[in-house]
């Protein structure tokens, strides 16, 4: 299968930031400026789980330029690929 292409959440040209909470302990549990657990795009502020699940609707109806940065793990997961071929390119990459 051809390798997945497209951007990378790597990149040193894409922005990420973990969520800290603004607001008091007694509000959602978490004291500020604790993280909150949640992964926020540093362009649109959506957020997800991890770097590779985060919500780029804007909305606007328009996906932010880090819409289609995934992780290759995630690229071959998702859009399949078999599991030798990514453990051989992982271990080249390195
Ligand atoms: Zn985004
Ligand atoms: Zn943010």
């Amino acid at each position: 299968m051809k390798k997945p292409a497209g951007p990378s959440p790597l990149d040193p040209d894409t922005y990420y930031h973990i969520e800290v909470s603004h607001t008091p302990v007694t509000v959602d549990g978490i004291a500020r400026g604790e993280p909150t657990g949640w992964i926020c795009c540093g362009i649109c502020h959506g957020r997800g789980r991890g770097i590779d699940d985060i919500d780029h609707n804007q909305v606007d109806g328009d996906r932010c330029r880090q819409a289609y940065a995934h992780t290759l793990y995630w690229r071959y997961q998702v859009l399949g690929a078999e599991w030798d071929e990514f453990e051989s390119l992982i271990s080249t990459n390195s």
